[in-house]
C-alpha cells in the first residue's frame, strides 16, 4: 500500500509567494502546480507527494513557519497482490458519474425493524427508481452508483456477476422517472446485498461519528479527508460473510421525519471479495476505489 498526500495552500498567504516555500522544500514542477491566476483572491498551490516523501515534513514546517493554513488529503492505493489477498474489500464509489435515486424518486422501503429516528436498516422492497434527467450520465458506463451508494451495473455485468456463483447478492430492476412521471425500464440492474456484517472493530481508523443517530448509533458515520478509511474486522465477525456484504454502519448525512418519500437516508458501504472486484475491474469499471479491510482480533 502507498498513501498519496495532496496539500493545497493559498500562495497569497506566503510573503514572497509560493516559491518561498516550494523552493526550500525542493518541491518542483514534478510535484507542485500553482494556479496561473488567483480565484476570489486565492492562488491555489497543489503539492502531490507520496506519504513517505522527505519533502513533505519540510513543506509542512515551512507552511507552519509562515502561519499559513492548508488542506491535506490522503488517499491509499493498494497493489493487485494486496487486493487479491484481502478477505473483504470496501467498494467505494468515486462519485464521478453518480445519479440521483432512492426514496425521493419513489423507491419503496420496508421500515419494520428500521430505526424510527434515522431510518437505518430500511429494507428496499421495490425496483430502484432514479431520476430520468440523469440517464445521459449512464452513457458509456458499465457500472456506477447513486449518490447514496446504490450500485448499478449494466445487464451484461449483472450476468457476469451471477455467472461466477458469487454468494449474498441479488439484482433488482432499475427504472428512470421521467419529467412527465413516466417510468422507463432501463437496461441496468441494481446490485443488492443480503448480509449485513456486525459493527466494525474500534481499531478501524479514518472513520468518525459526526452526526450519530442518538436512537441507534448507526447513521452518521463519515470519512476524514486527511486520514483514509482503514477498516478492521474481528475474525469472528467476518466468519459468516458472503461475497457481497453491507457494513452495519451507515454513512453520510441523514434527514428523516418518518416520511419515507422525503427521506434522506445514510447508507451502508459494500464490502466484497476479490472475485467480485475482479469482475468489475475486468469489465474496465473505474467508478470505484478498492480498499481492503484488515482482519485482527482485538480481544488481546
Ligand atoms: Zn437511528
Amino acid at each position: 500500500m502507498r498513501t498519496e498526500v495532496r496539500i493545497c495552500f493559498d500562495g497569497n498567504d506566503i510573503p514572497g509567494g509560493a516559491q518561498a516555500v516550494l523552493g526550500p522544500a525542493r518541491c518542483g514542477p514534478d510535484v507542485a502546480t500553482v494556479d496561473d491566476e488567483p480565484v476570489l483572491g486565492r492562488l491555489d498551490v497543489w503539492v502531490t507527494v507520496e506519504g513517505t516523501d522527505p519533502r513533505l515534513p519540510v513543506l509542512l514546517q515551512l507552511l507552519r513557519d509562515h502561519r499559513a493554513s492548508w488542506l491535506e488529503r490522503r488517499k491509499d492505493y493498494y497493489t493487485d497482490e494486496e487486493l487479491d489477498r484481502a478477505q473483504l474489500i470496501i467498494m467505494r464509489n468515486r462519485g464521478e458519474n453518480d445519479v440521483f435515486g432512492g426514496p425521493r424518486l419513489g423507491t419503496c422501503y420496508d421500515m419494520e425493524g428500521a430505526c424510527a429516528t434515522c431510518g437505518a436498516g430500511a429494507r428496499q422492497t421495490s425496483a430502484l427508481f432514479i431520476d430520468g434527467e440523469d440517464i445521459p450520465r449512464l452513457e458509456g458506463l458499465r457500472a456506477t452508483s447513486t449518490y447514496y451508494s446504490d450500485i448499478l451495473v449494466d445487464e451484461a455485468l449483472a450476468e457476469a456477476l451471477a455467472g461466477i456463483g458469487a454468494t449474498g447478492l441479488s439484482f433488482r430492476a432499475v427504472y428512470a422517472v421521467m419529467p412527465d412521471k413516466r417510468q422507463l425500464k432501463l437496461r441496468w440492474r441494481q446490485l443488492c446485498a443480503a448480509h449485513t456484517l456486525p459493527p466494525m472493530s474500534p481499531r478501524s481508523t479514518g472513520i468518525e461519528r459526526r452526526d450519530a443517530c442518538t436512537s441507534c448509533g448507526r447513521s452518521g458515520f463519515f470519512t476524514k479527508m486527511d486520514d483514509p478509511p482503514r477498516l478492521v474486522y474481528r475474525p469472528r465477525d467476518i466468519a459468516q460473510s458472503e461475497d457481497v456484504n453491507l457494513t452495519w454502519e451507515w454513512f453520510e448525512d441523514w434527514n428523516f421525519d418518518g416520511n419515507v418519500s422525503e427521506a434522506l437516508f445514510s447508507y451502508p458501504w459494500f464490502l466484497v471479495t476479490p472475485k467480485v472486484m475482479r469482475v468489475f475491474r475486468d469489465a474496465g469499471v473505474t467508478a470505484f476505489d478498492w480498499l481492503p479491510i484488515r482482519v485482527e482480533d482485538d480481544s488481546a
